[in-house]
Formats: structure tokens, C-alpha cells, sequence
């Protein structure tokens, strides 16, 4: 058995459920906070548990180059090493190999790569993308897969596709089987409905623990994005986790579960707090701004965070402006909290039958006092 995986409720397309790994049980759907280099940017692993996440993400790209996946495993793996004994999921690197590195090039059977931090050369194969993520002892292990850019040609989405689904097939032979261990297939094809029902059929007849939506929020806007998720998600096996890669705002996570998505991991809360903006319940807005300077109370009066329970929106606004690093601290935990909260809430309104009004609450909250952050 690798990992399993419960639907607890459904409601319409949306399901609640409990992902079952070695490294401890997850209950979905879940957003998964990006801890790139082995840690969530500017958060402890103490702090990311009690902002309520229970799964992170690794970016092999990043730990390959630096320390280096093999040094990671003499030092114990990766949830040694940032002190995470929760699950973790690692990406194959295939989409940072195309968005960071330099003088890439891409063949039948891998991409070489020159690293962007010292240009030494590197070449990652389906094979070598797996034995790294094992290096890590990654809990969820990604298919290395090549994320289609955006415009795609159908004969340039079909390509790439392609030569995805070969790369599935390859790192499906290389993963080993553990307890409590997963692999996951990618869906690609672009913003073809033909392609990405291909794919996903693909994928099924290889089999995988889980099946991830990869190559949306590329710059295909938000309409386009759901679109696709109603023409592919179906496809994909309901007995199996379904995963939106690289999504997205709190809109963005609302209209997915709606569609089936399980599972979700995004730098936006993060990245987010380390540059002044605040997601809450009232939308978003940059604590910068002039208004807050003498604003007593919190940044968000519904959240239960340290940065809203404990400070007020001007200390915030204070240590912005003063660049103290606190003040991205405070507000990357305060990002992180309101996603698990999010993510908590539709959990509890599947569960109840009432994902539709909750969702609409949500959305005019959100309307409600928000300013467009950019
Ligand atoms: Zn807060």
C-alpha cells in the first residue's frame, strides 16, 4: 500500500478527505505552503504547524543544487534536515529547470541545465528527478513533466504533452514502492480539452497515487484556468487525489475545490507577506499604505493569527516601513494562517452541504472593504 486516500463528504464536485501518508494524515482539501530551499521563507516549522499547515512542498530544483539531494540524505532527509516530520512533497524540478536555469536544453530523455546560482552544468532525466526526490525522502514524489508554456500551438501543446506522458511512464519504473509513500502523475496539454483528456488517460493507464493539473496559471487568466478544470477533472480517477499545481489567490482555491481539486501549493501567501500584503477576509491590500499608520486594531479582525490577536495594523504598517524583518515574519505567518483557515472553512461547508453559500460569503467578503494590491 502506498498512500491512501478517503472521500469523507462530497458536495457537487467538491469532496472532503484524508490523505494517509507515512509521514502522518492530511485532511483535504489542503494548500500545502512552498518551503523552496527547506524552509517556508521567513517561518519556523514550528510556526508553519501552528499557522495549521500539515504538508509542505520542497522544490528539488533548489535542494539539488544546493546542499545537494545526496548530502540531504547523510544528514537524515529532508524532514530532518528542516525539522518537518510531517509529509512533504517535492516537485520534479522540471518547471524551475525551464523558469531559472540558464542555457538550457531539452531532449527525448531529459534537460541539461546550468544552475543559475554558480553555472555548473547539470542534466536531470525522469530516472535521476526520482532518485532525487527519494534522496530527500520526499512523501509525495512528482513525475518529472515539462510544463507547456503559455500561448502553446495544438501542435506544440501536443508535443509537449507527449513527451510528458513519456517521461510519466519512465519515472513511474524508477519510483520505488514504499508504505505510507506516494508518486503522482501530471496532466498537461495546455488549454486543449483533446490534449489534456489524452493525457489524463495516459496517466490512468500507467497508474499513479494521485493525479496532479499541471501547467495552468501561466498567464491563461482565471476563466480559462476553470475551464480547463471542468473538461479535465472529470477525467481523472475520483478514488485518487486530485492536485492543482502553482494555484493560486484565495478566489482562485474556492472556484478549484468547487471543481474536484484536492490538494494545492502556491508561493502567493508567502512571497505575498515578504512584500507588505495582507490576504484576509476583507481582501487584500498592502500594509503600507498611509491608512494603516494609525490603525489600531488588527490587520484582519476575524483571524486568530499572532500578527492579528497580539498587533495592530499600524505596529505592522511600523515595521514595514522601518524594514525590520519582523515585519514579513509577522505577516508570512499571518498569509500562511489565513490560507489554512480558508482551507478549514470549505472543509467544514463541504462536510455540510453548503460549499455554495459559503463560497458567495466569502467572495463579498472579500469585495467588502478590499483594495486591488496589484
Ligand atoms: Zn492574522
Amino acid at each position: 500500500m502506498s498512500i491512501g486516500f478517503t472521500v469523507t463528504a462530497t458536495d457537487g464536485a467538491a469532496r472532503a478527505g484524508v490523505l494517509r501518508t507515512a509521514h502522518g494524515d492530511v485532511d483535504t482539501p489542503v494548500f500545502m505552503p512552498v518551503g523552496t530551499a527547506g524552509t517556508v521563507k521567513a517561518m519556523t516549522a514550528d510556526s508553519v504547524r501552528a499557522a495549521g499547515a500539515r504538508i509542505v512542498l520542497g522544490n528539488t530544483y533548489h535542494l539539488m543544487l544546493r546542499p545537494g539531494a545526496e548530502r540531504i540524505a547523510r544528514l537524515g532527509g529532508l524532514h530532518r534536515f528542516m525539522d518537518w516530520p510531517g509529509p512533504i512533497l517535492t516537485d520534479s524540478g522540471g518547471f524551475q529547470v525551464m523558469s531559472l536555469s540558464k542555457l538550457r536544453k531539452i531532449d527525448r530523455d531529459g534537460v541539461t541545465f546550468q544552475s543559475h546560482i554558480d553555472g555548473s552544468s547539470h542534466r536531470l532525466t525522469p530516472a535521476r528527478s526520482i532518485e532525487i526526490q527519494h534522496l530527500l525522502d520526499s512523501t509525495i514524489t512528482m513525475a518529472l513533466d515539462e510544463c507547456t508554456p503559455f500561448p502553446a500551438t495544438p501542435d506544440q501543446a501536443r508535443e509537449s504533452m507527449a513527451l510528458s506522458m513519456r517521461w510519466a511512464a519512465l519515472s513511474k519504473e524508477a519510483f520505488v514502492t514504499r508504505p505510507g509513500y506516494g508518486l503522482f502523475g501530471i496532466v498537461q496539454g495546455g488549454v486543449y480539452p483533446d490534449l489534456r483528456a489524452e493525457s489524463a488517460a495516459a496517466l490512468g493507464g500507467i497508474g499513479f497515487d494521485g493525479y496532479a493539473v499541471g501547467g495552468l496559471a501561466v498567464g491563461e487568466g482565471q476563466d480559462m484556468m476553470f475551464s480547463v478544470l471542468d473538461s479535465t477533472v472529470p477525467r481523472l480517477p475520483t478514488e485518487s487525489p486530485r492536485y492543482l499545481m502553482g494555484v493560486g489567490t484565495p478566489d482562485d482555491l474556492v472556484g478549484a475545490v468547487t471543481r474536484g481539486i484536492d490538494m494545492f501549493d502556491c508561493v502567493m501567501p508567502t512571497r505575498a507577506g515578504r512584500t507588505a500584503r495582507a490576504y484576509t477576509s476583507r481582501g487584500v491590500f498592502n500594509v503600507r499604505n498611509a491608512r494603516f499608520a494609525d490603525d489600531g486594531g488588527p490587520i484582519d479582525p476575524d483571524c486568530a493569527c499572532p500578527a492579528c490577536t497580539r498587533h495592530s495594523a499600524a505596529y505592522l504598517h511600523h515595521l514595514f516601513k522601518a524594514e525590520e524583518m519582523l515585519g514579513p515574519m509577522l505577516l508570512t505567518w499571518h498569509n500562511v494562517f489565513y490560507y489554512q483557515s480558508l482551507m478549514a472553512g470549505l472543509r467544514v461547508a463541504i462536510q455540510a452541504g453548503r460549499l455554495g453559500g459559503h463560497a458567495a460569503a466569502l467572495r463579498a467578503g472579500w469585495m467588502a472593504t478590499g483594495e486591488d494590491a496589484g
